[in-house]
């Protein structure tokens, strides 16, 4: 098990926060260590911010 963004790898079967989910373009599994899934949820959360502000100037 590795982490598709940081490519660290899994080492202990015990470590937490791991999520595996699938690619939607290549249909396989594609691994997050528990910090880089962090900080795809800060950025989506971010991403959604900004564009209601973009609203608010418009
Ligand atoms: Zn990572």
């Amino acid at each position: 098990m590795r982490c598709v963004e940081c490519g660290r790898q899994r080492k202990d079967s015990a470590e937490r926060g791991w999520v595996t989910v699938l690619s939607p373009s290549a249909a396989q599994r594609i691994h997050y260590c528990c910090g880089c899934i962090e900080n795809l949820v800060h950025r989506a959360s971010t991403a959604d911010q900004v564009d209601d502000y973009a609203d608010d100037d418009g």
